[in-house]
């Protein structure tokens, strides 16, 4: 199978440290967009694989030799954070779970929704993270010294919100301290948004010679697998609010859907013999427009029947130990494994 990876780019102003399981790419499956060879923009590149296997067991998606696999959650909560400072400081009511997560080690301290892959595979080992929020600096501050993770690999955007995109100007500590650049993979329609929302980013001829800011090279994906990093990602299309897309991600036999409210036929046979769903469930009583509520989350569970399931993307209303001692009952009474997930969780998986 040829596959795509995102060329990494010299840059005079760099040296490489630690070059993690990057080779070059072959050239026939990159398709250039736009603008020409001599502009100061990013290159921006196609990714797909060249052939349409999903869930074969194709060599890619080896499994570690010595070292497993794991997913680290960045992020767990909304996108004002937990806790949220207007319930800090109201002065009429209390509110029980931001007040509980202000303590130290509270599993109701929730940043914005995003997981790290740290993949062992045939090539080495690799670190992709799904989303950049507005707190990334935050999360990868508490994360990355704790689990000794010092590169990011290639970062994979879900959609544009600033909870899932706003941290991309903090990845320039990255590439100006610790790798000359960080391929990213993104819909063209958020891509378009990226083109205003960081355009100094996209288009590195508006900023003053010399500024360093974040040095990311665009690949744009559809709604079809793309290689990165020898691991198949396979888009999940889904509806976050009416008419607007957002992409979960399946690798290997996880499958990842942060920002949903409703999950269109298309996109159910992507989600068979899943073995983790980390899924979308906002809040303990309903819905919102944009969001699973539990109740919808959990039928969604029962419809798809992953082995395992971990929610994400909790709001304040989400008590954490009271919420999963609710979850824990679903095992005795339906056989279903289900838990919130928390900032910093760490589970092994085999990919
Ligand atoms: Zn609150
Ligand atoms: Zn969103």
């Amino acid at each position: 199978m040829v596959l795509f990876l995102g060329t990494v780019r010299s840059t005079p102003r760099m040296t490489l440290l630690a070059p993690i399981s990057r080779r070059s790419a072959p050239a026939t499956s990159i398709m250039r967009l736009g603008f020409p060879a001599s502009s100061p923009r990013r290159p921006v590149l196609r990714a797909s694989l060249s052939s349409g296997s999903v869930t074969g067991d194709d060599a890619s998606r080896g499994t570690s030799q010595n070292e497993q696999s794991e997913i680290i959650f960045m992020g767990t909560g909304t996108s004002e954070g937990i806790p949220r400072v207007s319930c800090l400081t109201n002065p009429l009511k209390k509110c029980p779970v931001c007040f509980k997560a202000v303590e130290p080690g509270s599993k109701n301290r929730r940043l914005n929704t995003g997981i790290l892959i740290r993949y062992t595979g045939l090539n080495g080992k690799s670190n992709i993270l799904i989303d950049a929020g507005k707190f990334f600096y935050h999360s990868a501050l508490r994360w990355f010294p704790a689990y000794g993770i010092r590169t990011i690999d290639a970062v994979i955007i879900t959609h544009s919100h600033a909870d899932a995109i706003g941290g991309l100007d903090d990845l320039r500590d990255w590439t100006n301290n610790v790798q000359p650049s960080i391929p990213i993979y993104v819909a063209e329609r958020d891509f378009e948004v990226m083109k205003k929302t960081h355009y100094y980013i996209v288009d590195t001829s508006v900023i003053t010679p010399g500024a360093a800011v974040s040095d990311l090279q665009f690949n744009i994906i559809e709604e079809k697998p793309f290689v990165v990093h020898d691991m198949t990602f396979t888009p999940l299309p889904v509806w976050h609010g009416r008419s607007y897309r957002s992409l979960g991600f399946r690798f290997g036999n996880v499958c990842y859907i942060s920002d949903v409210s409703e999950i269109p036929d298309e996109t159910y046979p992507l989600l068979e013999d899943c073995d983790i769903l980390i899924m979308d469930a906002l809040r303990p009583d309903r819905s919102s427009s944009t969001h699973f509520g539990l109740p919808r989350a959990l039928d969604e569970v029962r419809k798809i029947r992953p082995k395992r399931t971990l929610f994400t993307g909790m709001m304040h209303l989400m008590d954490h130990d009271i919420v999963n001692e609710d979850l824990k009952k679903l095992m005795e009474t339906e056989g279903l494994n289900i838990q919130l997930s928390y900032d910093g969780l760490r589970l092994p998986v085999t990919l």
